[in-house]
Parts: structure tokens; C-alpha cells; sequence
């Protein structure tokens, strides 16, 4: 048996309209119905993991649950070197309850100052659980740079002052298909479809 039926319906666990977009998006070549948890009014758990894991399997492990379908999770967030790794699993919490990435792009400046260490990663952890309480997780990494003042209005979050390693444009400034070709989410989705067609134990 493979891990999920072709045709099956995955419930998007985001309530994040971005992510949902996007996952959507890098899920178009497989053929799954989709359905985000917001569309399903399914309630959104509590992320207090302490890592990317746990957060992401909180997430499609409660929407596994509440929905009775297999359903999938990105955590992810930005990684700035100089500040030991923050924003993190923090990410969306410093855009604040307007989810105020302006602000949030604002915070890292100011907390990097006058430090000229500009290296950072985005990281996505990619969880699938499905209703008989098996589950998986997936991981990818995009190496890069943080620039300001914030570039280019594509994509969501941290975007606009990301440039991936080896580019010039931010990942604000570049179209969804050249983003989703190496970005992190997409190095988790590589994973992730490799697992699909793997048969299982
Ligand atoms: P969470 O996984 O919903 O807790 O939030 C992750 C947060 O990380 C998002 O709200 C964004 O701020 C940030 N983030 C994750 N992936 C991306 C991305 O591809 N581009 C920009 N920001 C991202």
C-alpha cells in the first residue's frame, strides 16, 4: 500500500492564505482534491512546539484528527544567522496579531544593526499525518542573504528581503515558478513526492 491513494483528498493544515497558495501550488502535479483547514472551519491549534517539527505535526496531526482525511502541515520560517537563528519558529509571531510582515522585516534590521553577518536560511518542515495516526515529516533549506529596504512585492512573509544564494533578486522579486524551483518548501515537496511513490512497509 502506498502511503497516499492517488485521487485522495489532503486537507491543506494552514490557515495561512499564502501558504495554502503555495502548497497548493507545488501540489497541481499530483492528483489530490485539496482542501484548506480554513475552507473545512476546521480550529487551529495551539503551535506551541519547540521546534519546526513538533509545530508542523501539531498542525496535521489536529487537522488529521478533527477531519477524518490525511492532511499536511508546512512550518517554516526564517533562520538569520546573526541572531543565533531567530526569527525561527518565531516568524510569524514577530509580524504581530496584524501579521505585520513590514514590521517584522523592520525587527530583523534593527536587531542585525550595524552587524554586517547577513547570512540566513529559510527552513520548511513539511508533516503528514493521515487518520490512522501514521505520520511523516520532510525537510528543505534555502540558503541566502537578507537585504534592505525590503524588494518586491511577489510571495508573502519574509520574502522581500531574501535573496537565495547565487541570485541578485529577492524572492519578492521573482515570479512564483522561479521561487517554488528552489525554495525551501520546494525541497521539502522533493522529499515528500519521492516518499509518495516509495511503497510502504
Ligand atoms: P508558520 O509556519 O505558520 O508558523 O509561519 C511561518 C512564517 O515564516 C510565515 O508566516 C512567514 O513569515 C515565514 N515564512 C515561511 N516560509 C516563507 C516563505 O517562503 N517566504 C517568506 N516568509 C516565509
Amino acid at each position: 500500500m502506498s502511503l497516499l491513494q492517488t485521487g485522495a483528498t489532503l486537507v491543506v493544515a494552514s490557515h495561512n492564505p499564502g501558504k495554502v497558495r503555495e502548497i497548493e501550488e507545488l501540489l497541481a502535479p499530483y492528483s489530490f482534491a485539496t482542501k484548506g483547514a480554513a475552507e473545512l472551519g476546521l480550529a487551529e491549534p495551539e503551535e506551541n512546539g519547540a521546534t519546526f517539527i513538533d509545530n508542523a505535526l501539531i498542525k496535521s496531526r489536529s487537522a488529521a484528527k478533527l477531519s477524518g482525511l490525511p492532511s499536511l502541515a508546512d512550518d517554516s520560517g526564517l533562520c538569520v544567522e546573526a541572531l543565533n537563528g531567530a526569527p525561527g519558529i518565531y516568524s510569524a509571531r514577530w509580524a504581530g496579531p496584524e501579521k505585520d510582515f513590514a514590521l517584522a522585516m523592520h525587527r530583523v534590521e534593527t536587531e542585525l544593526g550595524a552587524n554586517p553577518e547577513r547570512r540566513a536560511y529559510f527552513v520548511c518542515v513539511l508533516a503528514l499525518s493521515l487518520p490512522d495516526g501514521r505520520d511523516e515529516t520532510f525537510e528543505g533549506r534555502v540558503y541566502g542573504t537578507l537585504t534592505f529596504p525590503p524588494r518586491g512585492k511577489q510571495g508573502f512573509g519574509y520574502d522581500p528581503i531574501f535573496v537565495p544564494e547565487g541570485g541578485h533578486l529577492t524572492f519578492g522579486e521573482m515570479d512564483p515558478g522561479s521561487k517554488h524551483a528552489i525554495s525551501h518548501r520546494a525541497k521539502a515537496f522533493a522529499k515528500f513526492s519521492a516518499a509518495l511513490t516509495r511503497p510502504s512497509a
